[in-house]
């Protein structure tokens, strides 16, 4: 028997940066209802936090929400310790909390703008994995786990004209799978990511385009935009020992796109 397995632990503890409200939140709201113990993160959103941890908390799930700026150390650090002192070992990690900016052309990107682009997608999940294996990784005296980050389909496709920027991330976002999935497999830890494509969320209302999803969706083969449950569904897989054999997969939620 595979004693690295989140099944086997009751209540497995998992951390979600960037909870509180879409994709996150979904991952939230699956993971409790499935018997994870969830700490989740927000920076900006605190209703929307207090309002998922409570619904939560009143389905009977442990869960609790923590501001935590992922691209702050300190703030990354105790994220992490609060997750450890409450409900024990952490043994799972979304690295969720993303963000983009406002639709432009690369020659119109301000230094400060790519900066902030690149420290939350960039730094702050380097800085999540590093905690999380630090805690996770067997050499250390953890009990192993698995790490899912969000990179996305425009880590492919580019994003000309919207925000290459936030494209270069989610191309970091493959590098970081890739190699922290050889660093620390022999670790009893597994590192996938999922590229979701058009998915409806507010992400869109921070580009400066909230009905983009509808605008482009006949570009997807399918025809259609998906929903942050779909994208959910997937990483909740991911985690789980049902892909115990998954390592370094980047794993497409874009409807074929
Ligand atoms: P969203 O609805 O805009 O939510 C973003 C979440 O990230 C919010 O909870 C936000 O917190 C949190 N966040 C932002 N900056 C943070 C920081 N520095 N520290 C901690 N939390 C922070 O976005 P989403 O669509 O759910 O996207 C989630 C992930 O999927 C992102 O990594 C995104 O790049 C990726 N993705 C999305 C799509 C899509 O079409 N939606 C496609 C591909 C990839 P507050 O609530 O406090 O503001």
């Amino acid at each position: 028997m595979n004693e690295i397995n989140c099944r086997l632990v009751e209540n497995p503890v998992l951390i979600v940066t960037g909870g509180g409200r879409g994709i996150g939140a979904s991952v939230c709201r699956m993971a409790i209802a499935r018997g994870y113990t969830v700490v989740f993160s927000y920076l900006h959103n605190k209703e929307a936090a207090s309002e998922l941890e409570q619904v939560l908390q009143a389905e009977g799930g442990e869960c609790l929400a923590i501001r935590s700026d992922v691209a702050v150390e300190k703030d990354v650090v105790n994220l992490f310790e609060i997750a450890e002192s409450t409900f024990g070992p952490v043994r799972a990690l979304v690295n969720n909390a993303g963000v983009l900016e406002t639709q432009m052309p690369l020659v119109e990107m301000t230094a400060e703008r790519i900066d902030r682009v690149i420290a939350t997608n960039v730094r702050g999940s380097l800085l999540c994995a590093r905690e999380a294996v630090r805690r996770m990784a067997v050499s250390r005296g953890g009990s192993g786990g698995s790490i899912v980050n969000l990179s996305s389909r425009a880590a492919v496709l580019g994003a000309a004209n919207e925000y290459i920027d936030y494209a270069v991330s989610k191309g970091a976002i493959d590098t970081l799978t890739i190699g922290l999935s050889r660093e620390v497999g022999s670790e009893g830890i597994r590192v996938n990511a999922v590229r979701p494509g058009l998915i409806d969320t507010d992400i869109h209302t921070s580009g400066g385009e909230p009905g983009r999803v509808a605008r482009l969706c006949a570009s997807v083969p399918m025809g259609r935009g998906g929903s942050a449950e779909e994208v959910a569904e997937t990483i909740m897989w991911l985690l789980s020992e049902q892909s115990s054999y998954c390592n370094g997969a980047l794993l497409d939620v874009s409807g074929g796109r």
